[in-house]
């Protein structure tokens, strides 16, 4: 890579929990006279989709003892929740469970503490869309849908979770992040939840705030429900050996072997996965391509509801509202929706029957969560593909990247990438204790290209 003017900024795209722990470390790794330009498109900076909702019901989905934002100081979030006085933080025999808009307000201070810290300011906000990024020298030209442009030294693009393809098509549909948006749901007709993961227990609790007080129908191919944190020590990672990785049968052998151990020793699965999670990328990695696609088609939605978690309160809650009959939750598959007076019909397959069954809501919420790269209407994405600066993923999750987290695309640059966006690299990657050791990574990574850029 040729040299750089060493007072260019380095953008991060997105200011969500990757993105701002991206922007705080790079403070620390860049030389003082390199500044950081943080771009967000939504109102708040330090939020992103997780951390954005007020609803005290929306709770995290890991305990409060692993959500420091800092992989070198674990208590820091717990130490700051101690200070405060908000009402909502739930303390359960399985850990604290704190608010996601309370975490949201703990990023929200560590940022505003980075733009203040030191003499003179390094750390912009720029509160716009990224559009594009148009090589120019060792750089790019950072263009915003608002029109101002940037010249940066390189980028790092935290633009997290992809929205999904805008299925399933109806008039009716609405995105569970922005129910008021539907306006007055009615009791008398029944709403359709597409997903049974964490979204649609979300998606629950947020119905009831809003005063919907009818039937719900969550839908998934297979209605597994999210299994729910109990007070656990993670395992000590199983040693395992090449013959352990070389297939995904052999491998759920071995795994099936620990959680054997872990029942006979008063333990659980819960322990076995929590340990699995240091060595998840090395697993992922390691498994051939075919297994790894098999992986995907058979085990995903198992490894879903064992890995993520929730809440003990948010598990109850779902769990009393399938015991009053007032949320169903089905294993099937939508057949056709079609679009009526003031209601869609909806047609499933349960799982198993031989019989479709028929039903009319009043809207459907997409609850089934991150989407695909080629079918992503992003228009940043879009074009930094059409460009060659970046490509998909492996089996299209996310986009494609180095050891070193550089983007890879036919063009390539001085473009690095983080948090969910790895999904297909890395597998594990879409949560707190994963990203900020990325953020910690990529900012070294980051300084250390530069460093060598200006040595040569
Ligand atoms: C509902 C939900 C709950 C979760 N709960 C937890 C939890 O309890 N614990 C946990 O560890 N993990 C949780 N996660 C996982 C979550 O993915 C990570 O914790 C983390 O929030 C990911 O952050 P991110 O910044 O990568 O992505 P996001 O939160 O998606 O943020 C990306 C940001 O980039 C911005 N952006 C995108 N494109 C552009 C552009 N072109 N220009 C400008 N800005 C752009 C977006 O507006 C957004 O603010 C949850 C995820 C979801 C969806």
């Amino acid at each position: 890579m040729p040299a750089t003017d060493t007072t260019l900024p380095i953008a991060v795209i997105g200011a969500g929990f990757s993105g701002t722990m991206a922007a705080i470390q790079l403070l620390s790794a860049l030389p003082q006279s390199r500044p950081v330009l943080l771009c967000e498109r939504a109102e708040a900076f330090g939020r992103g989709l997780a951390y954005a909702t007020p609803a005290p019901a929306h709770l995290l989905n890991l305990r409060a003892a692993n959500m420091s934002a800092f992989p070198d100081r674990p208590h820091h979030f717990e130490a700051w929740l101690a200070g405060q006085t908000e009402e909502g933080v739930q303390r359960t025999p399985a850990g604290t469970f704190a608010p996601r808009g309370l975490y949201g307000r703990y990023l929200a201070e560590l940022l505003q503490r980075a733009i203040t810290a030191g003499g003179v300011p390094r750390l912009h906000l720029v509160n716009d869309a990224v559009t594009d990024l148009e090589p120019a020298g060792a750089g790019y030209i950072l263009h915003t849908e608002g029109g101002p442009v940037h010249r940066v030294a390189g980028a790092v693009l935290a633009a997290g979770n992809l929205a999904g393809p805008g299925a399933p098509h109806s008039h009716y549909r609405v995105d569970p992040w922005q129910l008021e948006q539907f306006g007055r749901l009615h009791p008398h007709l029944p709403v359709l939840i597409v997903g049974t993961g964490l979204t649609m227990v979300d998606t629950v609790a947020s119905l009831r705030a809003h005063g919907f007080s009818g039937r719900i129908v969550a839908v998934s191919r297979r209605g597994l429900l999210p299994r729910v944190h109990a007070p656990v020590e993670a395992r000590p990672a199983p040693n395992l050996t090449t013959q352990d990785l070389a297939s995904l049968s052999v491998l759920l052998g071995r795994i099936r072997r620990e959680v054997a151990a872990a029942d006979a020793a008063g333990s659980d699965w819960r322990g076995v996965l929590d340990g699995l999670r240091p060595i998840t990328d090395l697993i992922w990695r390691s498994l051939p391509p075919a297994e790894r696609a098999r992986f995907l088609r058979h085990l995903r939605p198992f490894w879903d509801v064992h890995r993520h978690r929730t809440a003990p309160p948010a598990a109850r809650t779902i769990a009393d509202e399938i015991a009053r009959g007032s949320l169903e939750v089905l294993a099937g598959r939508i057949r056709t929706i079609r679009d009526a007076e003031a209601q869609a019909l909806v047609t499933l397959r349960p799982r198993g029957a031989g019989e479709d069954r028929h039903l009319a809501v009043q809207c459907i919420l997409d609850a089934t969560g991150i989407g695909l790269v080629s079918e992503t209407p992003d228009p940043l994405l879009r074009r930094l593909m059409a460009r060659g600066l970046v490509r998909p993923g492996p089996f299209g999750l996310g986009l494609d990247a180095g050891p070193d987290y550089r983007a890879l695309g036919p063009r390539g640059g001085r473009l690095w990438t983080l948090g969910p966006l790895l999904r297909g690299v890395l597998w594990e990657c879409i949560a707190v204790p994963d990203i900020r050791n990325q953020a910690v990574e990529v900012a070294a990574l980051v300084a250390a290209d530069l460093d060598r850029a200006e040595a040569a």
